[in-house]
């Protein structure tokens, strides 16, 4: 019969290991703690962690303190034929006083790394039904015998174990998965790199030959040469779109700004979407400011900034609405709103259309062009005048989006 009194110290010890444990993530430094503090506890020479190697249905070592040269890893344990295996099968622990008397002990072990294996405790490391392996301790010290302290309390402990390996499992799967992430970005990116620049050049020769046989052809043939010039600028705005987000990314944007009427530039930004507006049966009005505001900024990105917030205003607004383009001077901050009677925006997805190439619409079923790109120009764009930009929306009443530009900008 155990002291009641040593039984509380080891299980303090236990508490004491489990919050380590559960604080390391990282699995390779888990899996070593874990075997120092096994082989402690049982009193025993060794211990060593074995996992289910899900792919070929074999344990392997993962963790062992009498192997620093790590041999026995390249050394699969069958799950038929091992004590070992025998443990994950039952979930039941293993007590073996003497290998040399027990037929299931698997001898490959010992005789392919010299490591001498006399007695053995072997434990399932188990979370809740499922068995991911099995902690073993190894030569009970002084040649002893393991008792069913040793049972007990390695148990307790491999519960714990259990837990903290499958955590520091799932962090390092979520950190694969995030820098595969982060290589296909990349992969995207270049793609867009290479696309646009590519496109580039043949563009600029239909561009170029349709202007030209425009002259040459006179009215002949217009309408059909009018349509390749239109399709042809279309594509030309969308690689635009495309190498300006890539700029903004990489960090290569630079602005250029010069002192100009804002106010006269909203002006034309609106008078550009007057036609498709009067086609579409919406009313597009403007509430600006008496005078001039002079404004420092680039302003050809300001422009990027405007035609996108309207075309969309526009785009996702239905006939008989209302789009409003509004600016103001506050103390030493300019807003600019564009709002709009259409559609709106769930306020999960206020955030994310800000996101590249996001679109709340799904592209096979969408109704309304676009690539998703125009948003995340324009936050770019924004933030890099040192403004904010955000949304706001009741859905199925409308949206507004909100563009704050500081009256002066930090000087690039
Ligand atoms: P797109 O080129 O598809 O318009 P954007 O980045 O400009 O890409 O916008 C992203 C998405 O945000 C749009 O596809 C649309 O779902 C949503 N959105 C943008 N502006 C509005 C608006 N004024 N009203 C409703 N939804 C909008």
């Amino acid at each position: 019969m155990i002291d009641p009194k040593v039984k509380l110290q080891r299980l303090e010890r236990i508490l004491e290991i489990s919050r380590e444990l559960t604080s390391t993530v990282s699995l390779e430094p888990l899996l070593h703690q874990i075997v120092e503090v096994a082989a402690e506890l049982s009193g025993s020479q060794a211990a060593s962690i074995l996992l289910l190697d899900t792919r070929s249905g074999e344990l392997r070592f993962r963790a062992a303190n009498d192997d620093p040269a790590g041999q026995l890893r390249d050394i699969p344990v069958p799950v038929e034929n091992s004590i070992a295996g025998a443990v994950l099968v039952s979930g039941k622990p293993a007590v073996v006083s003497d290998t040399r008397a027990e037929p299931r002990h698997y001898q490959v072990v010992g005789k392919r790394t010299g490591l001498e294996t006399n007695s053995l405790l072997a434990v399932p490391l188990q979370i809740k039904d499922r068995r991911i392996g099995v902690l073993e301790a190894i030569n009970k010290q002084a040649g002893g015998t393991f008792d069913q302290e040793n049972v007990e309390i390695l148990t307790t402990l491999a519960a714990q174990a259990a837990v903290a390996i499958e955590n520091a499992q799932l962090v390092g799967a979520l950190q694969a998965a995030y820098e595969r992430l982060e290589e296909l970005d990349q992969l995207k990116s270049n793609v867009i790199a290479i696309a646009s620049h590519e496109l580039r050049t043949p563009l600029g020769l239909i561009l170029g030959y349709a202007t030209l046989l425009q002259e040459q052809l006179g009215e002949a043939a217009k309408p059909q040469l009018d349509a390749v010039s239109r399709a042809a600028l279309r594509l030309k705005y969308i690689i635009e779109t495309m190498l300006n987000m890539r700029y903004l990314e990489t960090g290569q944007m630079e602005l250029s700004p010069t002192c100009f009427d804002l106010r006269a530039e909203i002006k034309e930004a609106c008078n550009d979407y007057r036609t498709i507006a009067q086609a579409k049966e919406l009313v597009l009005e403007t509430d600006l400011p008496d005078v001039e505001t002079l404004t420092q900024a680039d302003r050809e990105k300001m422009r990027i900034v405007l035609d996108n917030l309207i075309s969309n205003a526009v785009k996702f607004t239905p006939s008989g609405g209302q789009v409003r383009v509004a600016m103001r001077r506050r103390d030493d901050e300019i807003e600019l709103t564009v709002t709009d009677t259409g559609i709106g925006i769930a306020p999960q997805e206020l955030e994310r259309i800000f996101d590249r190439f996001y679109q709340i619409e799904d592209h096979m079923t969408r109704r309304h062009g676009g690539v998703g790109l125009g948003l995340s120009t324009v936050k770019g764009l924004v933030e890099l005048h040192g403004g904010r930009v955000w949304a706001e929306s009741v859905p199925g009443r409308g949206s507004r989006f909100i563009v704050i530009l500081p009256a002066r900008p930090p000087q690039p």
